[in-house]
């Protein structure tokens, strides 16, 4: 088979392949990198085999032609090895036909980890095979930036700067990313807010004689490789439900979202041949995809703050690829109609869309509320305590019924300790750090404090990045 080729969602980019796509993250004409076609799983998807197996078998397709099938498989190996869990998504059955698929079994306690921990590797693997190197800046309000660090950590190609609002993140948030000692890992806690961070990291991206220099890289949530590895849990839980069950039933997955990119991940899969009954949308209290979904359109609304922080969006990058799919691949009309959503705020998707949409998704919302009494309920019933980010799953769940003819399959995004302080609240008991990170909060931190000052942020990456004109000065420990 030749290699498979990339195109942009709008249509005016040039087409590439899996190696560029995975370093450049986002098309030159703003559009999100697709797969000209949807790859076939692999024969014998269904049987029991290592987690790793069956995601280098599952994602070859995607990326054949720009790796070697060995070091590919020793990639892919090396990332799950890194899970605690020897099943890497464990399965485990909650009720007749409700099941939890846990992918928060990765480093930093949540399922970004699944993509993060291959991505950061391929990218090491891609840029020494160019002789290049890379510098990652990127903005955390908390989750993103240690799933970031940890895939990034030593990687030899690569140098990391994360950007957290000094004193806004909670304390295991912060420390998960601050005793991180790499050296290829600088944490920078700026004065200001998130939105502070993110306006400076877009600045350093719109500063060209700066990006050039520094060879300034992402690996944000619509790099399409962080997709690619989001299709195999999809394949592994049905699998492990098809195995407990004895029978050929489609499965239901329940995606608690924000981005939509894990759930982009399960359409992938379905339209590979996974037996998908419905894909369902669950969001919190900021509710864009939920309304998209039930009612044709697109309107933006405030964000508010939730329990389920990791949701707490206001526009879904990744629902672009599926728009993209809906208009028949035709990047003109995506980019026509993502224009207007921008200028206007609302856009509605004509009916024959629609109505597509409706064949394979449901869509539920799960307020605070909600969640508190999903997490309660679950404690009562099951002695299980859940995130509330999987609370937010499983009241979608709830609401759009589950049974042993229907199964079910929730994603359960986080650990319970990651959002201790919810469950805490919903149930009365504080759920423990991991073992592996029991003594996280006596470790040693590292981190700088920097104004929330365009020039001083850059004056930091330019001294500390091996490509800047400091050449490597590593931060100064302390400033706890
Ligand atoms: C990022 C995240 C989500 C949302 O995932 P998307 O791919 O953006 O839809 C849900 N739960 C947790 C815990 C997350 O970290």
């Amino acid at each position: 088979m030749s290699a498979l080729r990339y195109v942009s969602t709008r249509g005016a980019a040039p087409e590439l392949g899996f190696g560029d796509v995975l370093l450049v993250g986002v098309a030159t004409d703003g559009g999100l990198y697709v797969p000209t076609e949807v790859p076939p799983l692999p024969d014998g998807w269904q049987d029991e085999q290592p987690y790793a197996e069956l995601a280098a078998a599952v994602m070859w397709p995607y990326v054949e032609g720009t790796i070697e099938r060995t070091a590919f498989d020793e990639l892919v190996a090396d990332a799950y090895r890194s899970f605690e869990h020897p099943d890497v998504v464990p399965v485990r059955r909650l009720d007749d036909g409700l099941y939890l698929a846990e992918l928060f079994w990765g480093p930093t306690l949540a399922f970004k980890d699944v993509a993060l921990q291959l991505v950061g590797r391929l990218f090491d693997h891609e840029l020494a095979k160019r002789d290049e190197r890379v510098t990652v800046v990127g903005a955390t309000s908390g989750d993103t930036g240690s799933a970031a660090i940890e895939a990034l950590r030593d990687r030899a190609a690569v140098d990391c700067f994360i950007l957290h609002p000094h004193g806004r993140v909670s304390e295991v948030q912060r420390r998960q990313m601050t005793t991180v000692l790499a050296d290829n890992v600088f944490n920078l806690a700026v004065d200001g807010t998130f939105d502070d961070c993110q306006d400076l990291v877009k600045a350093m991206f719109a500063d060209a004689p700066f990006r050039d220099r520094l060879h300034l890289s992402a690996v944000n949530s619509i790099n399409f490789a962080r997709v690619l590895a989001q299709i195999v849990y999809y394949v592994t839980s049905a699998a492990a439900v098809r195995r407990a069950l004895g029978r050929d039933a489609p499965v239901t997955f329940v995606v608690p979202t924000g981005n939509f990119g894990n759930i982009y991940a399960g359409h992938l899969a379905h339209r590979a041949g996974l037996p998908v009954r419905q894909l369902v949308v669950a969001s919190n209290a900021n509710d864009i995809l939920t309304r998209t979904f039930t009612t044709g359109t697109m309107a933006q609304t405030g964000v508010v703050p939730t329990l389920s922080p990791s949701m707490d969006i206001q526009v879904s990058s990744n629902l672009e690829r599926l728009l993209w799919e809906l208009a028949g691949g035709d990047g003109e009309a995506v980019d026509v109609l993502l224009r207007r959503f921008r200028d206007e705020g609302t856009v509605t998707l004509d009916a024959e869309q629609f109505r597509a949409l409706g064949e394979r998704y449901a869509a539920y919302r799960a307020d605070d509320e909600a969640c508190l009494d999903v997490m309660a309920r679950y404690h009562r019933t099951h002695g299980l305590l859940v995130d509330p980010h999987t609370a937010v799953g499983l009241s979608a769940a709830e609401q759009h019924g589950y049974g042993p003819d229907r199964p079910t399959i929730v994603l359960a995004t986080a650990h319970p300790a990651k959002f201790a302080d919810a469950v805490e609240r919903a149930t009365g008991v504080r759920p423990p750090l991991p073992e592996r990170l029991a003594d996280l909060l006596e470790r040693p931190e590292r981190y700088e404090t920097v104004a929330n000052d365009l020039a001083a942020v850059q004056r930091r990456v330019d001294a500390g990045a091996r490509l800047g004109g400091g050449a490597g000065a590593r931060a100064t420990d302390g400033h706890r």
